[in-house]
């Protein structure tokens, strides 16, 4: 996306929404939405002064809340398009990074724009949204600390993350000793109307067990899961490496979580053997599933696609065709980017 961003012929629109796409005359016209962003990215210098000044503090979405983040921001450091912006949910309007910005970049009373483009042929690459683990109530998330989502970890594994990359419960920030990680929460799940595999939560459940194997050697980690869909090329020689490496891997599909009154852990009901039992972790990582968000089925339904059961474009596809003139299928589901690339494909 960076490159192309950066490329002379394609122009790149972040903080936008389509408000309607409609075919006249062999041409497709799409109605588009920009928000301000209120940072002139022409004459932001990306020096921060504004960030340091700015005296609200909240959640970063980045990493589901591990660290905060000011009003004025960056959402990641390499975010496209580049450049800070005002989130004006939380913005008090209190103008001190107005003072601080000394490209005087930013605008508080930016408006957004409406743009109309045409072209012969639109590619609808709508991604894929995350489940929030917290919707998986039984669970836990989002009341119990230590019983957090794959991404929380993931950017907690990051070396930039407060805890530099070391794994640590959140309610007390101390070392984990044992870690459960739980597959397939929000797929596969008829209950919760997504009986989709996501397709790629095994294989980053793998690198996320090995990376804390790798820097909590003491702990004993635990895979918890339905199946274990490692399809790819060299796929389950990762499986292998990480059986070699020490974690377990349970089939089993757990019940319920709790959170141990007495120190935070997190206790697992599974069923082993045909037996019920409780099995204590210090932290809970739960596989959030990938889905096809309320925006992006509404998108598509406007377009004239159908949707699937589980929420995803369907119909007469083939790798260049929708069944939709002039309307060709890009990224739709959680798989890979790079078979998406090749393929053009979709989850169903
Ligand atoms: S102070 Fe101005 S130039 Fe510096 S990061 Fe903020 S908006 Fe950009
Ligand atoms: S105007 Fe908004 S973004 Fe700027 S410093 Fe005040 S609260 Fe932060």
């Amino acid at each position: 996306f960076l490159q192309c961003s950066l490329h002379e012929n394609i122009k790149s629109l972040t903080n936008a929404s389509i408000k309607s796409a409609k075919r006249e005359g062999g041409e497709w016209r799409v109605e588009i939405s920009v928000a301000p962003t209120c940072v002139d990215i022409e004459k932001c210098t990306d020096c921060g002064g504004c960030e340091a000044v700015c005296p609200v503090e909240v959640k970063r979405e980045f990493g589901e809340g591990l660290e905060t983040r000011k009003a004025v921001y960056r959402h990641y450091p390499k975010s496209v398009a580049k450049g800070y912006v005002v989130d004006a949910v939380n913005c008090t309007r209190c103008g001190e990074c107005v003072k601080a910005c000394k490209s005087g970049a930013i605008d508080l009373d930016a408006k957004g724009l409406e743009i109309s483009e045409s072209g012969a042929a639109v590619i609808l690459a709508t991604g894929a949204e995350l489940f929030t683990v917290s919707g998986k109530g039984e669970f836990g998330a989002g009341r119990y600390p230590n019983a957090i989502s794959a991404v929380k970890f993931e950017r907690m594994l990051s070396f930039g993350s407060p805890s530099l990359g070391m794994p640590v419960c959140p309610k007390d920030g101390k070392t984990p000793d044992s870690i459960a990680f739980i597959q397939c929460v929000g797929s596969r799940d008829p209950a919760l109307g997504r009986s989709h595999c996501s397709s790629v939560c095994c294989m980053f459940t793998l690198k996320q067990a090995l990376f804390a194997k790798e820097r909590l050697p003491k702990a004993k980690i635990t895979v918890y899961y339905m199946d274990l869909r490692a399809f790819g090329k060299d796929y389950e020689e990762y499986i292998e490496k990480a059986k070699a490496a020490g974690i377990e891997f349970v089939r089993a599909m757990p019940s319920l979580l709790r959170q141990s009154p007495l120190d935070g852990s997190i206790e697992i009901t599974v069923s082993r053997q045909g037996s019920l039992s409780t099995e204590s972790h210090s932290l809970a990582v739960l596989a959030g599933g990938f889905g096809q968000g309320e925006e992006a089925k509404a998108l598509c339904a406007s377009l004239g696609l159908q949707i699937s059961q589980n929420g995803f474009a369907c119909g007469e596809f083939t790798p260049c065709e929708s069944g939709v003139e002039g309307l060709l299928p890009g990224a739709f589901s959680p798989l890979e980017a790079p078979a998406e690339g090749v393929s053009g494909v979709r989850g169903g």
